[in-house]
């Protein structure tokens, strides 16, 4: 099932991930739903529940990397107070315009191309970053990760929520023939792409495990770094604070 990613050098991969994206984009929100059985959305609310941005009136700052279409920024705003702000930032141009199509009405967010790796933005100018399902798409985690501490201000808030190791036995043979077999059939069929949905696939399956990424989150600077399982591993919230 390799999509021949390994092959590829690293600035390649960038492109091809981005590639996939462009394909994907307007399908992508469906996809999601049908590929997850709308468990992505239970995840996303708990990422903001874990958040637990404040309600009052204080100026709150999200920077939600990897943003695409908003899930993240959307639930972030309605948690939060009056005056709180998200920006989305996501390297796919594709992603961000079915976004800004999604949210025509949504005031006090911002939707803006970037790379997670070069994040285009000051030190210290954010409460909080959150990540959902693109850490496994940036090329050098390490480096996202330290761009992640550098734009949060002391006392700011890292969360990432990916897929994960699943830690349940049984789970875990029912769940990879789902994910090798069921996605990229959806894929075809919904989309007439099933080349894309492998690599969705198959980047999962090359992300670090629950453990050694705690561990990168913690070379970055972060400190009192944890993580959650949901649903048995199939995802995770990683957590951090920048002191
Ligand atoms: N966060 C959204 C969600 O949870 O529904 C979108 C997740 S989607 C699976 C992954 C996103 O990562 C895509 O929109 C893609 O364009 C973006 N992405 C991939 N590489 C990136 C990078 N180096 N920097 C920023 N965004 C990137």
């Amino acid at each position: 099932y390799s999509f021949g990613f390994e092959e590829v050098d690293e600035g390649a991969r960038q492109s091809r991930v981005n590639d996939v994206f462009a394909r994907v984009a307007k399908n992508y929100d469906l996809m999601n739903d049908l590929m997850s059985g709308g468990m992505h959305r239970l995840w996303k609310d708990d990422m903001i529940a874990q958040l637990n941005p404040p309600r009052s009136e204080a100026p709150f700052a999200l920077l939600d990397v990897a943003g695409g279409t908003g899930d993240i920024a959307e639930r972030f705003l309605k948690a939060s107070g009056p005056n709180a702000t998200a920006i989305i930032c996501d390297i796919s141009a594709e992603m961000l315009e079915a976004g800004r199509e999604r949210h025509a009405g949504l005031d006090r967010v911002e939707f803006v191309q970037g790379n997670a790796e070069a994040l285009p933005y000051e030190d210290g100018r954010f409460d909080a970053y959150t990540i959902a399902f693109g850490m496994r798409n940036v090329t050098h985690i390490d480096r996202a990760l330290q761009e992640a501490f550098r734009v949060l201000k002391p006392g700011g808030r890292f969360l990432c929520l990916e897929f994960s190791a699943v830690e349940v036995p049984m789970l875990d043979t029912l769940y990879d023939l789902f994910s090798f077999k069921a996605i990229p059939a959806l894929g075809q069929a919904v989309a007439g792409d099933s080349a894309s949905y492998r690599y969705l696939v198959e980047s999962i399956r090359k992300f670090p495990s629950q453990e050694p990424y705690a561990g990168m989150i913690r070379d970055a600077g972060f400190e009192q770094v944890r993580y959650r399982n949901l649903t048995g591993g199939i995802a995770a919230i990683h957590s951090g604070w920048r002191i």
